[in-house]
């Protein structure tokens, strides 16, 4: 379905495995999207705006969050 390249951690070049989605109010614009929680086998974890694909991957705060 997706041609997109899965993303590579940023910290250790790992596989990046996805973790589900959080709701976030974005500082930006005042919306709420959703966070897509990513995490390597490093134990790294990132996060990125689903609306926003192609953005760097940010370090997530709430690793607690991955994987619910
Ligand atoms: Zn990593």
């Amino acid at each position: 379905m997706s041609t997109e390249a899965r993303p590579l951690c940023p910290e250790c070049g790992g596989q990046l495995k996805a973790g589900g989605m959080v709701l976030c109010k974005r500082e930006d614009d005042g919306r709420r999207v959703c966070r897509l929680l990513w995490k390597c086998v490093g134990r790294h974890v990132w996060w990125t705006w689903s609306d926003r694909p192609g953005d760097e991957l940010e370090p997530c705060p709430h690793p607690q969050l991955f994987g619910g």
